[in-house]
């Protein structure tokens, strides 16, 4: 186990949050093994391969890339280097109806247009974003620790942030304090679909989101955002790191407190001095323990995000009209929001997300061609839905709508290449109850609530990735790998070197 007198971490899993743990601890000069059950890199963010055209599985958007910038400068090194990022303005099309808006990460632009659309909005938006800067700065620190004990609630910054954290009101009722329409709410609120979540349950706290997502802006990746996973593949085998591919995890074994180690399904065994866990929580919990699984039936009392019906269809043309990101929202969101939270109900009157980055990107279709991403949010599947029998006839409803409200008139003509992942599927990948987003970010779920970064019931299990502390999407997904191998640091007293360019973006919030 320990090689010389390095101590050997095994991760399970190498979605993002493996990879930065896997980097992070391979740096800082651990004997590293990261085992992975697919025969690539990704997780949720890898990349889907049809027919010549190339999709990304899971992630379009990232977010706050400095906190990717900040894992790959403590290994020394700069992830403009290794990847080809586009910061996009416009950054999406919100369209309603007749409609729509475009939305920028440049302030006067955005104002000018929130002016544009929707008169008299101006002020609000300005107000929002001023006032949301200082509740950014407030949290933000927060999310940067484990609350592995309950008295990581009495830290200053947790305590300076609590007015924000403990209120009952929801994202929804946040940004009514700045705007009148609706739908103007809705650009300010969507966001609160990122983490799987309706805005009108939301807890007001994630009014940050669309904040950061306004202020530091929407940044695409050349090849698509798969390519972060690759790259980060990549370095973790420069720094030494074993990665195993083809190799799924059947057991954690341990013994007491301690992890010992982990079963290959082929029955190979390879011990550890810890183990890191980035498989999804709740398939982790419930399957990978042994006689330490939680029972299914607990698992299921918990609040679990929504999931995504996802189409990829490769095109014998190009839109070029058509943005890279759009959105289009049900007539009745509202409506369409709570048929989502009841896990019941498939809405006909669906909001739609496309991704057309061939506009952007020319490395992800053949010359003249190329592909649609296409997501609609939708009930996970704690009660079971036939979508082996409704998936293709629910497909062709989308594609419809797409053909009716954008100028995408010919679509299902166009169609050279298609591939249907309902939320039965993501099941299928070991994603439980097919909950794209993880366990819902409600408040009892979140900071010590929340399946903590250092596993409970044990000393060296760590986990990382949606499932844990700080919550779903890559850039806290990141901040959970680094908490986690801070834990793994403290627990055999390596020390590390932390690299913080965040505070120069707080400063400027
Ligand atoms: C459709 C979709 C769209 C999304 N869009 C965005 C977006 O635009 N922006 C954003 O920030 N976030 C987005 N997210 C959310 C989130 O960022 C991604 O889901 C992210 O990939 C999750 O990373 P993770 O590390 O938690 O887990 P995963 O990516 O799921 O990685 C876990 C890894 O563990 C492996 N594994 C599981 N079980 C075992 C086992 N027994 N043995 C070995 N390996 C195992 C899996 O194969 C996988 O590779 C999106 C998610 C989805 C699904």
């Amino acid at each position: 186990m320990t090689h010389g007198n390095r101590k050997h971490i095994l991760v399970v899993g190498a979605g993002p949050g493996g990879l930065t743990a896997g980097m992070l601890l391979a740096h800082r000069g651990f004997q590293v093994t990261l085992v992975e059950k697919n025969d690539h890199v990704g997780g949720r963010n890898s990349e889907l391969k049809l027919d010549g055209f190339s999709f990304d599985l899971g992630p379009t958007f990232l977010h706050q890339k400095f906190c990717l910038d900040e894992i790959y400068a403590e290994t020394g090194r700069r992830s403009d280097d290794h990847l080809d990022f586009v910061n996009l303005n416009p950054m999406t099309r919100l369209s309603w109806g007749g409609t729509s808006l475009h939305t920028y990460s440049d302030r006067a632009k955005m104002a000018d247009e929130v002016e544009r659309v929707f008169p008299d909005s101006r002020e609000g938006f300005q107000r929002y974003m001023t006032e949301q800067a200082g509740k950014f700065r407030a949290i933000y620190p927060c999310l940067q620790h484990s609350y592995h004990e309950l008295k990581s609630f009495l830290r200053p910054k947790l305590l300076k942030a609590l007015p924000h954290v403990l209120t009952t009101r929801s994202v929804h009722d946040v940004l009514g304090d700045y705007f009148k329409d609706e739908r103007l709410k809705l650009a300010f609120t969507f966001q609160a679909k990122y983490l799987g979540m309706s805005p009108w349950h939301c807890p007001a706290l994630f009014s940050i989101l669309s904040y950061t997502e306004y202020r530091y802006g929407v940044y695409h990746v050349q090849g698509g955002l798969n390519r972060i996973s690759h790259s980060m593949a990549d370095v973790f085998q420069e720094l030494g790191g074993e990665l195993r591919l083809g190799a799924p995890v059947r057991e954690i074994l341990h013994r007491g407190r301690e992890v010992e180690g982990v079963v290959l399904q082929n029955g190979e065994r390879i011990a550890a001095d810890a183990v890191v866990v980035n498989a999804d929580y709740g398939h982790a919990a419930t399957r990978l323990l042994g006689s330490r699984n939680v029972a299914e039936e607990t698992m299921r009392h918990k609040q679990f995000s929504c999931s995504t019906f996802m189409i990829y269809v490769g095109l014998d043309t190009i839109y070029p009209a058509e943005p890279h990101h759009h959105i289009l929202f049900a007539d009745d969101y509202k409506a369409n929001v709570a048929d989502i939270q009841s896990e019941r109900h498939v809405s006909d009157d669906m909001s739609i997300y496309i991704r057309n980055s061939s506009i952007t990107d020319p490395h992800v279709a053949p010359p003249g061609q190329s592909g649609l991403y296409i997501l609609v949010p939708t009930i996970n599947h704690r009660n079971g839905f036939d979508w082996e029998n409704h998936k293709e006839e629910y497909a062709d409803k989308i594609l419809a709508r797409i053909e009716q409200r954008t100028g995408m008139k010919d679509l299902r003509q166009r169609i050279v290449a298609k591939r249907i992942i309902s939320p039965a599927d993501w099941e299928s990948a070991s994603i439980f109850m097919g909950a794209t987003f993880n366990l819902a970010h409600t408040l009892t779920q979140m900071l010590y609530f929340r399946p903590h970064n250092r596993y409970a019931g044990f000393d060296n299990c760590y986990l990382v990735g949606g499932g844990t502390h700080p919550g779903s999407g890559l850039p806290t997904i990141y901040e959970s790998g680094r908490i986690s191998a801070n834990l793994v640091c403290d627990r055999f007293q390596v020390p590390y070197q932390p690299v913080d360019l965040a505070s120069e973006y707080l400063r400027e919030a």
